[in-house]
């Protein structure tokens, strides 16, 4: 079936006419009614990076020698609006997204987040942000009382030095500290907390950071070093694989798996023997998890990815932007995923090319 598309500039706009060849001929889709990609992964999770900018320059994400005082971020113009975000993610959970995750660059650098949280709140799916922790301690309040159901906190290492150089930043690692704290007081517990490991780095974080929040209650994850964008200088040999991870815990504190909450769940989970809680891996690198991975991402400018290593996205701020109504908004959603095939981490060699690769501060984490 083919349809006409209501931009007001649709036969000028580059843009419109990528639209129209995506939309033409897709077929038509109901709200609430199942949606598959070339590969069956249903559409449940979207991630949305609401700003580009950071107030810390981590090694693996924003190299300082590239992302420095003359780095091109996004004018404010550029960004899409709170009402924006809203009314795409209303479309998304419209098509079956259950959860939606607010990340960045730092999410908490966006003035008055509160506000779209009270929006995406209203939407009634599980609703989470993954920040650095330097400003959760004024925040978390704010954020909790505008419906922020959990937080996830970045937080590589408890020594100063080693925090200090994974983050290339003076915060002090007491802050983070005291910010997972607010967010408890506030009610965001149970808090994750995501610890990239870098081979040479920080690998004597790993039981660090195990017997810090051992019985805290709150769930340590740690992720393989991942050679997203094309700025961090990735090498395999960088990457400690998750198995190496869990040996070490496991040396200090015996740990056993335990059965996913749910398919697609990205950490593989494991517990301590002894009953003092959990640990996660996220292995993109050595076991890709590409199988089960039900998410989409949408950038600060409003592009849609597929993947977190694709290469080019799908602008959805133009076609907003350009008066696409509620149900053709859908539709452009509904087709992209069907047509999506990504499977990067399944096909990834030491040698893959990455000199267009998206940077992980815009798309989002
Ligand atoms: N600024 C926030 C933060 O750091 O939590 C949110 C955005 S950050 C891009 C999201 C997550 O991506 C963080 O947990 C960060 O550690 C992780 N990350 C960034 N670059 C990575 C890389 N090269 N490999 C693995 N994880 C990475
Ligand atoms: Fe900033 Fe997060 Fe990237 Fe670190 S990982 S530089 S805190 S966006
Ligand atoms: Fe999903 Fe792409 Fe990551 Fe595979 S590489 S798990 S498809 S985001």
């Amino acid at each position: 079936m083919s349809r006409t598309i209501p931009l007001a500039d649709h036969r000028t706009s580059r843009a419109a006419e990528r639209w129209e060849t995506l939309l033409a001929g897709a077929p038509g889709v109901t709200a609430g009614a199942p949606l598959a990609d070339t590969r069956g992964r249903a559409l449940k999770d979207l991630r949305i990076s609401v700003t580009d900018r950071c107030n810390v320059r981590c090694v693996y994400c924003m190299p300082k020698d590239v992302f420095g005082r003359d780095y091109p971020f996004l004018p404010q113009s550029a960004l899409l609006s709170f009402e924006e975000i809203a009314r795409i993610a209303r479309a998304f959970v419209s098509l079956g997204v259950t959860k939606i995750r607010l990340t960045g660059g730092e999410p908490l650098l966006r003035r008055h987040l509160e506000r779209l949280i009270a929006m995406l709140a209203a939407l009634r799916v599980d609703l989470t942000l993954t920040t650095n922790g330097a400003l959760l301690a004024k925040k978390a309040r704010a954020l909790a009382e505008a419906g922020l159901g959990r937080v996830t906190v970045s937080l590589d290492a408890l020594d100063e030095p080693t925090f200090r150089a994974m983050g290339d930043t003076d915060t002090p690692v007491e802050r983070v500290l005291e910010g997972i704290d607010a967010a408890v007081a506030a009610g965001l517990a149970p808090v994750k907390i995501n610890a990239v490991v870098k081979r040479g780095l920080n690998e004597h974080a790993i039981v660090d950071l195990a017997r810090r929040f051992r019985g805290s209650g709150h769930i340590v994850r740690y992720i393989e070093y991942m050679d997203v964008g094309a700025t961090n200088g990735w090498r395999m040999d960088d990457v400690v694989p998750a198995a190496e991870i869990l040996a070490r815990i496991d040396r200090e504190f015996p740990i056993e798996p335990v059965d996913p909450n749910y398919t697609g769940e990205v950490a593989e989970r494991w517990r301590y023997r002894d009953g003092a809680g959990e640990v996660g891996v996220i292995a993109s690198v050595t076991q890709a998890f590409c199988r089960d991975c039900t998410r989409m991402r949408l950038a600060t400018d409003g592009r849609l990815y597929t993947c977190l290593f694709a290469t080019e996205g799908h602008d959805l701020r133009s076609l907003s932007r350009a008066g696409a109504d509620d149900a053709t908004l859908l539709q452009a959603i509904a087709a992209i995923w069907r047509a999506r095939g990504d499977r990067y981490s399944e096909i990834r060699t030491a040698a893959t090319p990455r000199s267009s690769k998206i940077e992980m501060s815009y798309i989002g984490g």
